[in-house]
């Protein structure tokens, strides 16, 4: 007998609707050990399709084939990895750095794989990515024979899988520090210790589209190592980027040195604290950036996230002279298009101005959205003119 799991009619129209996730209440029955890939049943024994199994997570299965066929193997890992990889070199895309594999939405739930130049950094953040990490390893170096490939899973949804938090080189061997381009700016990245596995390269397009409208005196609020501050500066007139970090903001000066930029005032400050400040010191700019970490973790947070994202909203709406640009992101996938939207609606009339929105946009095309899996749409970016 293969890996059984037996679903409650309701997890049968769970994975009617197409969603890759069912929960662990919509599971009538499991014979089978964390981290297997299992044949998923009806309540009547009819065939719903293959998963992965997790015996801890609230997520117990990742629907990875549908029907009867039994067809979970290496040979299914490969086709998938090849199409992924195949859809991101379309894409042409003008980076060294960019994302190959967005696990869910490449139907290769729970697995993430980036590329920072001849290097991969990779997460398995389920029981049976993890398990099957030694596989994944094996087929990459096939398919592309990268100079090393990282593990970065020191990532706290691992936490919820009970599986520990580590670091590890798995093949290869992989540097302190990588360069990579991203347009046409430089970066070093720190594969090892960065956020997420290194860069935030869901912002990409983002910021080549931001880019296009910067203008005059730039604040660039939730830095990092730069991103925003180094694509926009080269159309701004003066530069201000501020991070509570001390170590994002050491790296944002070092990226601006690499890229001959010299009018980028890096500041670590507390992003609350310093809009306010400059509020009641009449400041004024011509184009803000405000990308802030996930205010919202949880559902349970929301509304304290979204009172979060309404001040910094308004204060940044103040702050812009008439004509001015606001670059406003959201990356809690709880907070949808339209809460977002209305998050910076009410900004606007408590900051008694007009806005009009001249773009909405979303993750980068290597980071594409699952449209079964709503989950897969976190990220939200609103390019908006103050009248
Ligand atoms: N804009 C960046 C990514 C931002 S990630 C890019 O394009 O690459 C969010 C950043 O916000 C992190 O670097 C974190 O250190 C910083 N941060 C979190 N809370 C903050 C606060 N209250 N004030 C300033 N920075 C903050």
């Amino acid at each position: 007998m293969p890996p059984t799991v037996t679903l409650t009619p309701r997890g049968v129209e769970r994975a009617k609707t197409g969603h890759l996730w069912i929960y662990r209440s919509d599971l009538a029955d499991a014979q089978a050990e964390g981290g297997d890939v299992v044949q998923v049943m009806g309540p009547r024994g009819r065939p719903v399709g293959e998963a992965f199994y997790s015996d801890r997570s609230q997520i117990a299965l990742r629907l990875i084939t549908r029907g009867t066929d039994r067809i979970a193997d290496e040979a299914l890992w490969r086709t998938r990895l090849a199409n992924a990889l195949r859809f991101r070199e379309s894409l042409a895309i003008d980076a060294t750095a960019y994302r190959l594999v967005h696990g869910e939405s490449d139907l290769l739930p729970s697995l993430i794989v980036d590329r920072y130049g001849d290097y991969l950094v990779m997460q398995t953040l389920s029981q049976t990515t993890d398990r099957l990490l030694p596989v994944w390893t094996r087929l990459l170096v096939d398919l592309l024979k990268p100079a090393g490939i990282l593990v970065r899973n020191d990532v706290r949804v691992r936490k919820l899988e009970g599986l520990d938090s580590k670091v590890e080189v798995v093949h290869g061997s992989v540097p302190e520090r990588v360069e990579v381009r991203d347009g046409r700016v430089r970066y070093e990245a720190d594969l090892f210790a960065g956020q997420k596995t290194g860069l935030f390269l869901d912002q990409r397009e983002n910021r080549e589209a931001a880019a296009r409208y910067a203008h005059g005196r730039l604040l660039d609020c939730f830095s990092y190592h730069g991103g925003f501050a180094l694509a926009l500066a080269p159309h701004c007139t003066e530069t201000i980027a501020i991070d509570s970090s001390e170590d994002a903001v050491e790296h944002i000066r070092a990226n601006a040195a690499r890229n001959g930029i010299t009018h980028v005032d890096a500041r670590a400050l507390n992003v609350f604290d310093e809009l306010r400040e400059f509020d009641r010191g009449d400041e004024r700019f011509d184009t803000i950036v405000l990308d802030p970490p996930a205010f919202a973790k949880n559902r349970a947070a929301l509304p304290n996230a979204l009172a979060g994202y309404k001040e910094i909203n308004l204060r940044a709406l103040r702050l812009l002279a008439p004509g001015g640009i606001l670059v406003t992101c959201t990356c809690s996938h709880h907070v949808d298009e339209a809460t977002f939207g209305e998050v910076v609606y009410s900004a606007a009339l408590d900051a008694q101005v007009q806005v009009s929105i001249i773009e909405k946009r979303m993750q980068a095309r290597d980071h594409p959205v699952l449209l079964s899996v709503p989950e897969t749409y976190y990220l939200k970016c609103l390019i908006v003119r103050k009248l």
